[in-house]
């Protein structure tokens, strides 16, 4: 992104909700991700599961280089994989459990029969108990703990079926004494850091102190993102939310975890939690599965996505759609309308005004708050805000305005870290000084980014004097003469 002081490229998205796409080998290319960005993707995501580092540091480069050309940050999420835990391999591949039969779990590393298998965790063994439940290959399998030592588990098939080579293992009851990071997570985030990765998403967080061991070693280099797939995650979601910078409705293992009706209710619960700790939240995980092949989505996905945004989530999520998929472009494109759609609905400004956030008593919180009112009584094109940590920006995005918020920062990073928030409009620019150079810029800001014309009117927060963050204290009501860019 250029550092003159003001652009001219005024590329703004006609909606609130973001959208983040997954990266991978469908969609690499900087010609791909270019068509991406301008088909209304915010952020990137790079899943660390999958591929090494050398293609990650071309897909950096490549982000970065659109970046460059469309002067609008875009954020980079580096999604690690976390303790993923995982049986050992078989004689034969794979082997058939079946309904009603045993099955032991064991800490050998002898390839497994139809008998038993390894299962390489010991934290497995020191935390289940009689009636355990330990579910196999996302779940399709179940099994159900008899008996157990410090190395053994004798297992009752509940559910059966084909189990293979280094199938995943859930054990949703459990609270596993399980470091928050694996060696090959910290290796990740040593490189996604360097890289200049914006926001760490940690996956299988299981309590709060897991975000604050994995805060020490972000070291403040980026946002952290909880994925919350975990049941213990859910319960203990106050404590994570206020460690972490953003949370993730994670529905993939959230919904192997558990059952899956329950994952809607659970969605809506974290959205809710997200929008009252002013924290933003993205909703993934199979939302327009079928265009993995399909250049339409079925009526369900549209569905799905369209309560997220009408929910108030900040983002929603592409995974294998974007990443695997043979539609990446169309699968954006259906995102953008569906929310664009959804954002236009008599209802949806109604219903933020409803969604019960409570306000702390603030000076800053209260003048965030008349901010809204204010732009809504008097049809004002935007609201402006400077923010240099983004915790600003964050609190006007909280009050849900149906104007847009545009964000002026004097820092790059945040900027792309806040492309992941609902409703707001980042611009890069130099500090400001006095409150007149801050009232000038927001006018002449509002004009370049095509937000306000000649005969508007800007709502300005800020806080006076400058250089004490969180102190918003001054609102402002700007008119637009025409003159500014002159
Ligand atoms: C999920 O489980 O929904 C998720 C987003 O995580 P991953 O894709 O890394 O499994």
């Amino acid at each position: 992104m250029s550092d003159a002081e003001e652009s001219d490229f005024g590329i703004s998205r006609d909606r609130k909700t973001r959208i983040v796409a997954t990266l991978g080998p469908a969609s690499s290319g900087l010609d791909e991700i270019r068509a991406l960005f301008q088909a209304g993707v915010d952020v990137f995501r790079l899943n660390m599961s999958h591929g090494d580092h050398a293609d990650k540091v071309q897909l950096f480069k490549n982000i970065r280089a659109v970046e460059a050309e469309t002067e609008r940050p875009i954020a980079i999420l580096a999604d690690l994989q976390g303790p993923k835990l995982r049986v050992g391999t078989f004689k034969d591949g794979k082997v058939e459990l079946k309904q009603g039969e045993d099955f032991t779990l064991d800490l050998s590393t002898e390839p497994g029969t139809d008998k038993r298998v390894g299962l390489p965790h010991k934290e497995i063994f020191a935390a289940i108990q009689e009636g355990t439940h330990i579910l196999l290959d996302d779940g399709k399998i179940r099994l159900n703990v008899e008996e157990f030592t410090s190395t053994t588990a004798r297992c009752k098939v509940v559910v059966g079926g084909m189990l293979s080579d280094r199938k995943g293992v859930n054990v949703p009851n459990a609270v596993l004494p399980l470091a928050a990071l694996t060696p090959k997570d910290r290796k990740d985030l040593t490189f996604a850091l360097k890289e200049g990765a914006d926001w760490i998403a940690l996956s299988f967080v299981q309590r709060a102190a897991d975000v604050a061991e994995a805060r020490k070693l972000v070291g403040g280099k980026a946002a952290i993102m909880a994925k919350i797939e975990k049941p213990a995650a859910v319960t203990s979601l106050d404590e994570i939310l206020e460690l972490a910078d953003g949370v993730m409705v994670a529905r993939g293992d959230l919904g192997v975890e558990e059952p899956v009706e329950n994952v809607p209710g659970i969605q809506k619960y974290i959205i809710a939690k997200a929008r009252e700790a002013g924290k933003p939240v993205v909703v993934a995980t199979q939302m327009l599965e079928s265009m993995i092949n399909s250049p339409v989505p079925t009526r369900a996905e549209v569905s799905d996505v369209a309560t997220a945004v009408m929910d108030g989530a900040d983002a929603v999520m592409l995974s294998a759609e974007s990443a695997v998929g043979e539609y990446p472009i169309e699968a954006v494109a259906v995102m953008n309308r569906v929310a664009i759609k959804i954002e236009g609905e008599p209802t949806y400004f109604a219903n933020r005004k409803d969604d019960n956030i409570s306000m702390n008593d603030t000076t800053a919180e209260a003048i965030t708050a008349a901010a809204r009112q204010v732009s809504g009584s008097i049809g004002a094109k935007a609201i402006v805000t400077f923010t240099t940590s983004g915790s600003t920006a964050l609190r006007a995005a909280r009050e849900r305005p149906s104007a847009p918020i545009l964000t002026l920062t004097p820092q790059m990073s945040i900027a792309r870290r806040l492309s992941i928030v609902w409703g707001l409009h980042t611009v890069k620019t130099k500090d400001i000084n006095t409150f007149e150079d801050m009232i000038g810029k927001s006018k002449r800001m509002a004009m370049r980014q095509g937000l306000a014309g000649p005969g508007d009117r800007i709502v300005v927060t800020a806080g006076v004097p400058f250089g004490t963050p969180g102190a918003t204290n001054v609102l402002h009501i700007a008119w637009i003469s025409g003159n500014e860019l002159k």
